[in-house]
């Protein structure tokens, strides 16, 4: 029974044009990358896919910390971190975030976690007991969308980055306590939540908000601290979960928040109280990190990023004018998460495909990772790409949009 089920769901996926596949990197994350091809054969692709923004995970202070880390610390922290596993290097981590942030949450500590996935199921379920009522973006993060699954609060959601429906929403709801949840940028879609105004309804309707930034650390405010200090909030309403695999080049993720808000959550997230706390040896990698973040090499390298986000989007821009009988549309977004909406799955693989066998990486992203219908390329920057890089991505994209039809197959070249 379970064999039959099991391969009639997989045959409907492939014939949906839905099948993931994994692929075997051979070398570190970079702009230059080496995978292994479906033949075996090892192969150099220019990746326009890692969410390593700054180019942080092959800084050598990074694995400079990690080798000193594991020399001081080992290999794992043995227990769950109220247990015995929270160690000095976790709570220097911890120390730096609740620094950090205090100019934007009064009395800002942290908590750490393993992923930001963790992070964000666990101080999703902790708030959201069954006298809160959830409030959330309809295109936030998936583990954002679990986390209010296995909530025991009811949950609403607005349409995206719709505050005057929010706001409704709010004023209609009974509940004793409210959570407002959102990605500050949006991970597929790469814009930036109205955080402002999100805040001003928090405040208005006595609620918290629960922002994610996932993809604005490191990216966004003069020490990239995200989308929260870009936009200059302050109020001990802020809940930030940040994760650390992705700018900051590392792993594991925190929340921070006002002191009484994160000592709940310290005392109540089951996947904090009941999960190994990581490596300490990762944790001083960590810290190596943040401190690039938010130094003078940070700034360098957001500023290189900046020019990498304009260059790419003068480009695609230029090779949209060019071929208005294509379908393809490049959604608004300041940060290195450019999405390229083609609409039907089968279109957004075979540019997918059509660009890698020019030697680039771009994957296509279909359902249920974003709508029905916006199957899309998602190109992400980062600041070790090159000009040249990003040239040869648009130049790429050019001879596609040529050679290929509205639903992706090639087409006769005109004359
Ligand atoms: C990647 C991501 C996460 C999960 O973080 P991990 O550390 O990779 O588990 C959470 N939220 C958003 C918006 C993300 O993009």
């Amino acid at each position: 029974m379970w064999f039959e089920h099991l391969n009639t769901q997989l045959a409907q996926r492939e014939a949906a044009q839905l099948t993931r596949r994994l692929r075997v990197a051979t070398s570190g994350t970079a702009p230059h990358q080496r995978v292994l091809g479906a033949d075996g054969r090892e192969r150099e692709l220019l990746m326009f896919c890692s969410n390593d923004y700054l180019g942080l995970a092959a800084h050598p202070a990074i694995a400079h910390a990690l080798v000193e880390g594991a020399r001081q610390w080992g290999g794992g922290s043995g227990a769950s971190p109220l247990v015995s596993g929270h160690t000095a290097a976790h709570e220097a981590v911890a120390q730096w975030l609740g620094d950090a942030y205090a100019p934007h949450i009064p009395q800002a500590r942290a908590l750490g976690f393993c992923t930001g996935y963790m992070a964000n199921l666990g101080v999703v379920t902790a708030l959201g007991d069954a006298e809160a009522e959830l409030f959330c973006d309809r295109l936030n993060h998936a583990s954002l969308i679990d986390g209010a699954r296995l909530a025991r609060a009811r949950v609403q959601l607005y349409p995206h980055a719709d505050t005057a429906a929010l706001d409704a929403l709010l004023a209609a709801s009974a509940a004793r306590r409210k959570l407002i949840v959102t990605d500050s940028v949006f991970s597929m879609d790469g814009d930036v939540a109205p955080l402002a105004e999100l805040l001003a309804l928090a405040e208005r309707h006595d609620a918290l908000l629960l922002v994610d930034e996932a993809h604005g650390l490191g990216v966004l405010g003069q020490r990239g601290l995200g989308a929260i200090e870009a936009a200059g909030l302050r109020s001990e309403r802020l809940v930030l979960v940040g994760t650390l695999g992705k700018a900051a080049g590392v792993a594991g993720a925190f929340v921070v928040a006002h002191g009484p808000v994160l000592e709940y959550l310290l005392q109540t997230a089951r996947n904090y109280i009941f999960s190994t706390a990581s490596p300490p040896a990762l944790e001083h990698a960590v810290l190596a990190g943040l401190r690039l973040i938010a130094g003078s090499e940070g700034v360098q390298r957001r500023a290189a990023l900046r020019e990498r986000i304009a260059q790419w989007r003068e480009g695609v821009r230029a090779v949209l004018a060019q071929h208005p009988e294509l379908p393809w549309r490049l959604l608004e977004s300041p940060t290195p998460v450019q999405a390229l909406v083609l609409g039907d799955n089968a279109a957004a693989m075979r540019l997918s495909a059509a660009l890698e066998a020019q030697g680039l990486r771009v994957p296509g992203i279909r359902p249920p990772t974003v709508p029905e219908g916006s199957a899309r390329l998602r190109v992400t920057l980062c600041a070790t790409h090159s000009a040249a890089d990003v040239s040869r991505l648009v130049a790429a994209l050019a001879l596609a949009a040529q050679t290929l039809d509205v639903s992706g197959r090639c087409r006769e070249l005109a004359a």
